[in-house]
């Protein structure tokens, strides 16, 4: 079963969100919780919710991803930015039990010459004091291109995450394709033996959502620039080839590619014609 979206303006609300999904060929989506750049987040509209949930429903919908800002940084230096990411995911955890049972995805964090070791043990404590025994919500640790200092680019340190948070049982895992790619990830010429890898380290139990992204750099480049689908380093043929492994099947496939909604719509088009 495909499941394949994108990423989706919230702005008008979770309704809005079904119904362009649904005209864009679309049946699951990706939002973020709040403005990128962090701040308040909108107040749930549960009317809106209640229609939005019908809809999706009636639709066949796979699971919905929503993204926390860029900006939470579990791990930054600055004790003001792991508070500002403690707020907002603990907020953002709260409201997406009204559309109980789906995704939030997060970027693990960027450790800013603290060190990986370091990085690791401040996300997962971001994760001990938030998470909750009777969350529905699955949240997801993002696979990172290794930008900078960015902590999830192997999978070691997201397996290192996982096994330092107590409610573990509650993450799963977010793969980029891009940011795989960036880091190093030969999904190009070996996604069998990628995922492979995933397996032993992390699990593929844990692979819940996929971001689908063509990269504008060679793998290994380490730079998180998203490319549209087929205009890439990794192609067209490379991306639907991962995709269709059947650890994949059902998972919501959202594209973060540079598109406006027509863009989108034609990609969407164009991977379900090849799926
Ligand atoms: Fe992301
Ligand atoms: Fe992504
Ligand atoms: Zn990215």
């Amino acid at each position: 079963m495909l499941y394949i979206g994108c990423h989706l303006s919230a702005s008008k609300g979770f309704l809005a969100m079904g119904k362009q999904a649904f005209d864009i060929g679309a049946n699951t989506f990706q939002f973020f919780t709040r403005n990128p750049r962090g701040g308040a987040a909108k107040a749930i509209d549960e009317k809106d919710v209640k229609a939005f949930l019908e809809f999706s429903k009636e639709h066949g919908f796979g699971k919905i991803v929503a993204h926390a800002p860029y900006t939470l940084n579990a791990c930054g230096a600055d004790e003001r930015v792991r508070n500002f990411a403690f707020e907002a995911f603990c907020d953002d955890l709260q409201r997406m039990e009204y559309v109980p049972g789906n995704y939030y995805n997060f970027h693990p964090g960027s450790h800013v010459g603290q060190g990986a070791e370091k990085g690791i043990e401040l996300i997962a404590d971001l994760l001990n004091k938030t998470l909750f025994p009777k969350m529905t919500t699955t949240v997801l640790l993002e696979t990172m291109a290794g930008k900078g200092s960015e902590v999830g680019r192997t999978f070691e340190e997201i397996r290192a995450v996982i096994d330092r948070t107590e409610l573990n049982d509650k993450l799963g895992v977010c793969l980029d394709t891009c940011h795989i790619s960036d880091g190093g990830y030969d999904i190009i010429n070996e996604p069998d033996k990628v995922l492979e890898e995933f397996d032993r380290i992390i699990g593929l139990e844990r692979l819940k959502a996929i971001h689908l992204n063509d990269s504008m750099n060679p793998p290994g480049s380490h730079k998180d620039r998203h490319a549209k689908i087929g205009e890439g380093h990794i192609g067209f043929d490379a991306l639907m080839k991962f995709i269709k492994h059947p650890a994949l099947d059902g998972l919501p496939i959202n594209l973060e590619t540079p598109n406006d909604i027509e863009g989108y719509a034609r990609e969407i088009a164009m991977i379900k014609a090849a799926y």
